[in-house]
């Protein structure tokens, strides 16, 4: 059983969208779809948002609501070749909960930017799930919506909500069923109150992992639009390669120090039941990309380096074993988890990646 997840920006348009669809009809094996909201969505509702709580109801609070809508109904358009009603329902939703923002809504203000928040996600689901199920491959597959944060539990830390252990255990138990292909949210859950919260940006790659743990799945697939873990950002050099394999250490200490391909949460659910991790890219999905799983990455010297810019500079972690020392400050130093960090200006990050990979 495989739980697959697809990114922003292999959900951004329809082509792409297409693309996704191609992958999942390709793959009996997958069960459990979950989807991010479609490219750039989460940053312009956060706009939408403090835009309100800094001027208020605007002309330009209006437009943005108005695009963002268009944007979504033209992919409707361009995939279903009508409109789809229950994407209409959810917009009437999403205009009347804006339409309301008042004084209630800046004093539970991170309660409310969750919800609207949440939108993208929502978006994007119901659109790809009507997709899917206009497919003819895909009508012997058993197509199930589900609302994640029916399941998904949460605490009340809006923003950044820690997930309740087990919560997805009644989804697991009582409504899953392997012969079933479902398409959920990722990114949101909710707390004991049924309020809809958010895991913190970048949160759909940690509910793939989390479903795949509570239904035991044997792998999770993380498509999106590089052809898996790098030694480091390919938009940052072009001396960057794909590693094959990393431990679930390795891949979580990348994370952690910057590698954005991969929210650093999601490795600790799959430890227990060794699930593999894969990361994909949608656009060549014939591409094997990274395997992350309980082997240690065989490399000796230097597997990663990890960038986190910062207004002024930014830290450069190098991982790996008996790496060289560079010339530059060292912030943090572990010989035990093999990485070193370093301060480094701004204008020196290509050289010193470069310099390192080569
Ligand atoms: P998605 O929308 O699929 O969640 P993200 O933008 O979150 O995609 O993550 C993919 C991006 O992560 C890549 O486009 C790449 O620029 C960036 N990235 C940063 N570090 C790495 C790395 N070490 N390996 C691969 N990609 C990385
Ligand atoms: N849509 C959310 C974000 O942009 C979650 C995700 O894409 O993983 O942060
Ligand atoms: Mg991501």
């Amino acid at each position: 059983m495989i739980v697959a997840k697809f990114g922003g920006s292999s959900v951004r348009d329809a082509q792409s969208m297409r693309n996704c669809a191609q992958i999942i009809e390709r793959n009996p094996d997958m069960v459990l779809v979950i989807l991010s909201a479609t490219y750039n969505t989460t940053n312009e509702l956060d706009f939408l948002f403090s835009s309100f709580l800094d001027k208020g109801h605007s002309p330009e609070l209006q437009n943005l609501t108005n695009d963002l809508i268009l944007r979504h109904r033209n992919l409707a358009q361009e995939l279903l070749g009508n409109s789809c009603a229950p994407l209409e329902d959810l917009f009437s939703e999403f205009v009347s909960f804006i339409e309301q923002w008042g004084v209630k809504t800046k004093e539970k203000k991170e309660k409310n930017r969750d919800f609207t928040l949440s939108f993208g996600e929502r978006f994007s689901t119901t659109l790809f799930f009507s997709y899917l199920s206009t497919l003819k491959s895909l009508k012997n597959r058993n197509l199930k919506f589900i609302k994640s944060y029916d399941y998904l539990k949460t605490d009340s830390s809006f923003g950044a909500a820690k997930f309740k252990a087990n919560s997805l255990n009644s989804f697991a138990k009582e409504v899953f069923e392997k012969n079933n292909l479902y398409v959920a949210q990722g990114y949101i859950g909710s707390d004991d109150l049924g309020y809809i919260t958010t895991l913190g940006r970048e949160g759909s790659d940690y509910s793939a992992a989390l479903f795949a743990e509570a239904i035991s799945a044997d792998e999770v697939i993380i498509w999106t639009d590089v052809a898996g873990v790098f030694s480091c950002d390919p938009r940052i050099s072009s001396k960057a390669q794909v590693i094959d394999h990393l431990s679930y250490a390795q891949a979580s200490a990348m994370a952690k120090f910057g590698a954005k391909v991969l929210y650093p949460e999601t490795m600790a659910p799959l430890i227990n039941k060794k699930i593999k991790l894969w990361v994909k890219c949608t656009k060549v999905p014939e591409v094997l990309g990274t395997l992350i799983s309980d082997q240690s990455c065989s490399e000796i010297g230097g597997y990663a380096v990890c960038i986190e810019k910062r207004a002024d500079g930014a830290l450069l972690t190098h991982l790996g074993q008996g790496i060289k020392k560079l010339d530059f400050p060292i912030i943090d130093e572990n010989v035990q988890d093999h990485f070193i960090r370093y301060y480094i200006p701004l204008k020196d990050i290509e050289s010193v990646v470069d310099q390192i990979l080569s």
